[in-house]
């Protein structure tokens, strides 16, 4: 498989693949038809409050300077601050970030956090920044945005290309500038400065959840149900050792070089996480080895795409066997293989519910930054728990009572929340 950018234009006509913006208005026009909603907010809701633009200029190392473009897209603020990943990432410009930051909008309503949708970052290749340029170029980034970020305005988190270490720098040149520090400016920092324990696994122990309930919602045991984890980073990981640890038997996993399958469970807790040990999974010790098309293709009762975006296309959705997919990545299905996989009865568990942990941990990162009191470990996840039910029995209502896909019913949840926000509140002026 070749490594595909998450987000492909799909304006060319020429691939089913879905670009973000696309997918993003094309939701929101799926669950208005399910939503007694005034047209008024739909279309408010088809664009952005504002998308910042900012040149960054960086010394490079060598003393010569590049000049990189940098954005933030805020989508809707009407329940809080704008929330979303800052991402470093060549493909990155303003189309990419505003469809990002609606989703954030309606992931941040689905699971009633009181956060609008933001996305944005620099069209940068993060392999070409030596770590003192990577740490110069955030600060500088960080300065741009000064006046349309903040705790209560907001709120970045991490995303492809950044890390803890980035939003720590992030944070430290906002703080610097503001005169007191000010940890609540962005999430998904380190621990030791206000960052949230178990945020880094968060969405792959929601994926791993939200996996948990539709296995019990469709009868299935999970000590019966097979489980095949394409991508074995972050999320993927986490949601794998959590469903073996809760009985059920992951049978395939892969990483960017392949995936390795055992019919009788593979032994999870072995094998190291991309951020561990990049790239190990085809080093282990398994009976059969499968290319990124084939583990998509395993007979399996639950499949949980969590690498890339647009893996799932027209092209293999009538090939997908399992019964459940559960989105751990963000757009692993494109329109058109949804369709297909609705009409075969295959159920889809949609990002905007599944990895919703990352983004339901930071908001209890800004809630620990604010009141200044940490959480255990055990209270983020029992917190973590307790809103991802919350949500999925939300869905479900949608799900039973208008006989609706689980994606649409997401939607549907989402854009309630937000419609009866906007007419309380009214436009103004
Ligand atoms: P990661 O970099 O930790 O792991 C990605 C994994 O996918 C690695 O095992 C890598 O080898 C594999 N991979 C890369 N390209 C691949 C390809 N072409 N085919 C098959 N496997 C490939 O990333 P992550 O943080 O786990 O993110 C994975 C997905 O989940 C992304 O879509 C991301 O947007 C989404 N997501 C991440 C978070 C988060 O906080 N980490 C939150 C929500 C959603």
């Amino acid at each position: 498989m070749t490594t595909t950018p998450p987000q492909q234009d799909d304006e060319s006509g020429e691939s089913d693949l879905d670009s973000a913006l696309v997918t993003a208005r094309r939701q929101l026009e799926r669950a208005a038809a399910h939503v007694d909603v005034d047209d008024g907010v739909v279309e408010r809701l088809k664009h952005p409050t504002r998308v910042e633009q900012v040149s960054v200029p960086l010394e490079r190392d060598d003393g010569s300077v590049d000049v990189f473009t940098g954005y933030r897209a805020q989508h809707d603020d009407v329940r809080g601050p704008y929330k979303g990943g800052l991402r470093y990432h060549p493909e990155v410009n303003a189309d990419e970030c505003t469809g990002l930051s609606m989703w954030m909008t309606w992931k941040c309503a689905v699971m009633d956090l009181p956060f609008g949708g933001g996305k944005g970052g620099i069209s940068v290749n993060p392999k070409s920044l030596s770590n003192d340029e990577k740490e110069r170029l955030t600060r500088r980034f960080a300065e741009e945005l000064r006046y349309v970020i903040g705790p209560t305005r907001d709120v970045p988190a991490p995303d492809m290309g950044t890390d803890a270490q980035t939003m720590a720098w992030f944070m430290d040149a906002y703080s610097m500038q503001q005169g007191e520090t000010i940890p609540g400016v962005v999430t998904g920092k380190p621990p030791v400065i206000g960052g949230s324990y178990g945020r880094q696994e968060a969405p792959g122990r929601s994926t791993a959840i939200a996996a948990r309930e539709a296995i019990d919602y469709y009868d299935k045991h999970l000590e019966e149900t097979t489980v095949a984890v394409q991508g074995f980073g972050s999320v993927g990981a986490n949601a794998a050792r959590l469903l073996e640890e809760w009985g059920a038997n992951v049978v395939s996993v892969s990483d960017v070089n392949g995936a390795i399958y055992d019919p009788d469970g593979l032994d999870i807790g072995a094998i190291p996480t991309h951020e561990e040990e990049p790239e190990a999974v085809l080093e282990q010790d398994a009976p059969e080895t499968l290319s990124n098309e084939e583990i998509l293709e395993l007979d399996v009762d639950v499949l949980i795409p969590a690498a890339i975006g647009n893996v799932i296309t027209a092209d293999n959705a009538d090939d997908i066997a399992a019964d459940i997919v559960v989105e751990g990545a963000n757009g692993p299905t494109t329109f058109a293989a949804d369709t297909i996989l609705e009409e075969r009865g295959v159920h889809v568990i949609p990002d905007i519910l599944a990895n919703a942990g990352g983004v339901t941990v930071s908001y209890f990162e800004w809630l620990q930054d604010i009141n200044r009191r940490k959480w255990s470990l055990e209270e983020v996840n029992k917190e973590l728990e307790s809103k991802m039910l919350d949500a999925w029995k939300e869905v479900r209502t949608e799900v039973e009572e208008k006989e609706l896909s689980w994606r649409d019913a997401a939607y549907v949840v989402a854009l309630s929340r937000i419609a009866e926000a906007k007419a309380t509140r009214g436009l103004w002026p």
